[in-house]
């Protein structure tokens, strides 16, 4: 599987799981991603 984020391939066992409230699951390689994805989306919403 490949980071939500960056696009990289994420090794089996390692990185990050994030369930979405409506239940779509997003990974990550490493918690930065997860952070600056979270942080992007967050600002997207406030644009639009
Ligand atoms: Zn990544």
């Amino acid at each position: 599987m490949k980071c939500s984020y960056c696009s990289k391939d994420i090794e089996g066992g390692t990185g990050f799981a994030y369930v979405r409230k409506n239940g779509s699951v997003r990974y990550y390689c490493t918690g930065r991603c997860k952070k600056l994805n979270l942080v992007q989306n967050r600002k997207l919403r406030k644009e639009s």
